[in-house]
């Protein structure tokens, strides 16, 4: 049996529809998971049972996380927020932690779960961390944008073993303060955390850049989509 993982749906303001990027999906597969969209709903009954359904999550991309998160009011007109993933990825993420379930977070997955777990955001890169290093970069999405220094001895170094990696980078917004419950894996030429992961979980790592993007060509990316998925086979012996 293929583990499950229970991928976060993206939301089209625009469309009022919810939709996907086949490359979440396409990694798990490739690393030999199978990955099924999860409905939105904001009853935690259900989402209880989607959530044992589901064998580890991966908290997507996309929107900015409400500032009401970690207390703020949002800076100018620099949010786009979707109230309701935030509300049902609380739950979500809650399920996953009490149950030691393997959790990835890929770009909002890192800013959402930092925010979640009492940390604080950057709301605009541009506006609050003036750098010279390209965040946002322009399509192809699959190409290097930055490097990122990885901490020896984090669970991210162990598994891909060098100092530093090239990312691609599409993000407006990072960590500023980082909850207590979290510790850094990766961090930016220019300063930023980059990579985070949970001390005594199983596996709850998210990155900032991503490898949905690139793990066709870019065998770190690949790795993390594995080390994700494998870690829930360990979890199964
Ligand atoms: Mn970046």
């Amino acid at each position: 049996m293929k583990p499950i993982i229970g991928v976060m749906p993206l939301w089209d303001d625009e469309k009022d529809s919810l939709w996907m990027l086949p490359g979440y999906l396409d990694g798990i597969t490739k690393a030999g998971g199978l990955p099924i969209i999860l409905p939105f709903t904001d009853k935690t009954d259900e989402i209880k049972q989607l959530a044992n359904m589901c064998d580890g999550f991966l908290f997507t991309g996309g929107h900015d996380v409400s500032t009401e998160l970690y207390g703020e009011a949002p800076i100018g007109d620099v949010i786009e927020s979707c109230s309701k993933r935030d509300e049902m990825e609380k739950v979500f993420l809650q399920i996953a932690i009490d149950n030691n379930k393997p959790v990835l977070g890929i770009c909002r997955g890192i800013q959402f779960i930092n925010a979640a777990l009492g940390g604080s955001l950057y709301q605009d890169i541009p506006l609050q961390y003036p750098t010279k290093t390209e965040h946002r970069q322009s399509a192809p999405y699959d190409v290097p944008a930055h490097t990122v220094s990885i901490i020896e001895k984090t669970p991210l170094f162990n598994l891909l073993n060098t100092p530093k990696i090239q990312v691609n980078s599409l993000h407006h917004q990072a960590i500023k303060q980082l909850s207590p419950e979290l510790k850094e894996m990766a961090i930016s030429e220019d300063g930023l955390i980059e990579a985070i992961y949970m001390p005594g979980h199983k596996f709850l790592w998210a990155v900032q850049w991503h490898p949905e993007y690139s793990y066709k060509t870019d065998s770190n990316s690949k790795a993390i989509f594995s080390e994700f998925v494998k870690s829930i086979l360990k979890n199964q012996d």
